[in-house]
């Protein structure tokens, strides 16, 4: 099992706005600019439009 969470590169955890998935800041950004739903067949990007920040 290496999945999700142990992969992380940021600490702070995202939930999508659209289906509710949440994932490690790094699974959503490649560059650490532009950030997306890492889910399949969701386009949710932006952190505060599409995405969330947890606390
Ligand atoms: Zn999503």
């Amino acid at each position: 099992m290496q999945q999700l969470i142990s992969r992380s590169t940021g600490r702070d955890l995202l939930r999508c706005r659209r289906c509710g998935t949440e994932f490690p800041e790094g699974r959503a950004t490649t560059d650490g600019w532009h950030y997306s739903c890492p889910k399949d067949g969701c386009e949710a990007t932006g952190i505060g439009d599409g995405l969330k920040r947890l606390d």
